[in-house]
């Protein structure tokens, strides 16, 4: 999970048994401007203004340290940065100000931690122009405390956030930095004295070590967590693939450098996984973009449908060919024809796509006369290719001739940081008037293994859209497979349809883990020898002793 997937008002939600509103696991009270103007004046008459600021300085430190826990047990966040950035829109659910930050360093191998940003709408500089007029120095003391706190949480020592300006002096925001007591010449005891702290140490304390578990195993992915941090993510949505991930980042990035040469792209990927999305992709950086992309699934139509769908046909050439038709290979121009499930392609009509290919030329069924293709050809298969050629099952010189550039698309489990955004793109665009998710329902969205990738997802956020109307949407509005409800063994198995030799494979080593590797065990539920069991997983030949 990332800082930017998080939407504050999202942990807002009712505590099933008595009914109190909850801010993610906590209680919540609700308290209105106006008293609280009032509750600040008294303290400021009471304690003085340094008195004052020094307890709203705890009392934030203390709410913010709380926050960043809340958070962290109610997330699983990609890394420690992730986790401090999502504090400033948490800052912004609680009413307090719109955070903006405009310069992080966080570096914690090398102990440096630097916070810049801007707070707008500050309620506390509101509250002390209503009251007192304009400060004199900075006064947004709960803020500081709180941003203090949560950033100590998270970095794992005294961290202080300060006020550089405030808009209560007249300013148009208030400005603030934040860095490690150290890096302010302070020790962490004087900061703890300067706030007070010292009966919340032992808290500190706890902190500290649930603290040290998840950074241990934030470490563990550091490598890859590098990368991810120096990589400015592009804002991918405005180009019509959702994803967050490295990996489908890596997937648009050869995407968008083979898209505008006219070469062959093969997309191999499961059921569901967005193939066609790609190729729209594809089309749509290629140049070709003002031309038509079209589209057909080779699985969807028999055969001789199919082959004057794509050749076209002339008038007369068989029983209703009324009237000359251009076949899409044709109809295409100089757009993209995206050929999905090519794999299904009847063999002789296999020839007639190498000889499309090869010759970029296409003749119309019954006609004398050839056309030229200009246009781009994007295929698809959720099989193996290659496999299908050395079997015999599809040519191998077309499977050369689309395979020019292969590229492929991994499935949802494997890019488990997409899951949240696209949910969020299809909630959207079915319930629209959604509130968003209850965490718990995102931490079963983020486990779930999505069998049927996009696709399932999408449909997920439908059915959940529909139940949940108004409501935020909790697991009892997600469908049974994503709560995990009984689990199909056959769809997990079978999910991504594979050939009947690969899902023989999956099943006998389903068996095998079933019996904890008893081969003779295993043979005599598969009800077959023992030699063939061993072949089997040499992965040889089925012709058995049966
Ligand atoms: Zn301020």
């Amino acid at each position: 999970m990332r800082a930017e997937d998080l939407r504050g008002l999202e942990l807002l939600g009712e505590d099933p048994k008595h009914g109190f509103p909850l801010f993610g696991n906590a209680r919540l009270m609700i308290m209105g401007m106006v008293p609280l103007a009032r509750l600040h004046q008294d303290l400021v008459r009471r304690l003085g203004e340094e008195g004052a600021a020094k307890m709203c300085l705890r009392y934030g430190y203390e709410a913010g340290l709380g926050m960043a826990t809340n958070l962290a047990g109610l997330y699983q966040w990609d890394d420690d940065l992730e986790w401090l950035k999502a504090g400033s829109a948490l800052r912004h659910g609680t009413g307090l100000a719109r955070e903006e930050l405009s310069h992080l360093e966080f570096e914690p191998a090398a102990r440096h931690l630097l916070i810049k940003g801007r707070w707008l709408l500050s309620m506390e500089a509101e509250i002390w122009r209503q009251t007192f007029g304009t400060a004199a120095h900075p006064i947004c003391h709960i803020l500081t405390g709180m941003t203090s706190g949560y950033a100590s949480a998270v970095w794992g020592s005294e961290v202080l956030v300060r006020e550089i300006s405030c808009a209560a002096q007249g300013h148009d925001h208030c400005v603030f930095e934040g860095r490690p007591v150290q890096e302010w010449g302070m020790q962490p005891q004087e900061m703890r004295d300067f706030l007070a702290l010292d009966t919340v140490e032992e808290e500190v304390r706890r902190l500290k070590n649930a603290l040290a578990k998840a950074r241990s195993e934030a470490l563990a992915q550091s490598a890859e967590l590098e990368r991810l941090r120096r990589r400015q993510t592009v804002p991918s949505e405005s180009e019509g693939v959702i994803h967050r991930s490295e990996t489908m980042a890596r997937v648009l990035e050869l995407a968008r450098k083979v898209a505008p040469s006219s070469t062959t792209v093969l997309i191999h990927g499961e059921t569901g996984t967005g193939k066609e999305v790609l190729a729209r992709y594809l089309h749509h950086h290629s140049g070709r973009a003002a031309h038509p992309f079209l589209a057909i699934n080779c699985a969807a139509l028999p055969p001789n449908l199919l082959e004057s769908e794509l050749f076209g046909h002339v008038k007369g050439a068989f029983t209703g060919a009324d009237r000359d038709k251009k076949g899409l290979f044709v109809e295409a121009g100089q757009g993209s024809l995206f050929l999905d499930e090519v794999g299904e392609l009847p063999l002789e009509l296999q020839a007639k796509l190498l000889r499309a290919l090869q010759e970029r030329e296409v003749r119309p069924v019954g006609g004398s006369r050839d056309q030229p293709v200009k246009a781009r050809i994007i295929a698809a298969s959720n099989r193996n290719l290659k496999k299908m050629a050395r079997q015999g099952q599809f040519r191998e010189d077309l499977y050369f001739r689309l395979a020019v550039i292969p590229m492929e698309i991994p499935p949802l489990r494997e890019r488990r940081q997409d899951i949240l955004p696209l949910a969020r793109f299809f909630l959207a665009r079915y319930c629209p008037q959604s509130p968003g998710f209850a965490p718990e329902a995102v931490r079963l969205m983020q486990a779930h293994a999505w069998p049927g990738n996009v696709r399932e997802l999408e449909n997920a956020m439908e059915y959940a859209g529909v139940l949940a109307g108004q409501e935020r949407i909790g697991p009892e509005h997600l469908p049974q497979a994503v709560t995990g409800g009984p689990e199909d063994p056959l769809a997990a198995l079978a999910s991504d349809f594979p050939s009947q030799e690969e899902l023989v494979r999956r099943y006998t080593g389903q068996v095998l883990r079933h019996t904890g590797g008893n081969k003779a065990q295993a043979a005599r539920i598969l009800g077959i020898g023992s030699n063939t069991l061993w072949r089997r997983l040499r992965g040889g030949g089925e012709e058995d002793e049966k």
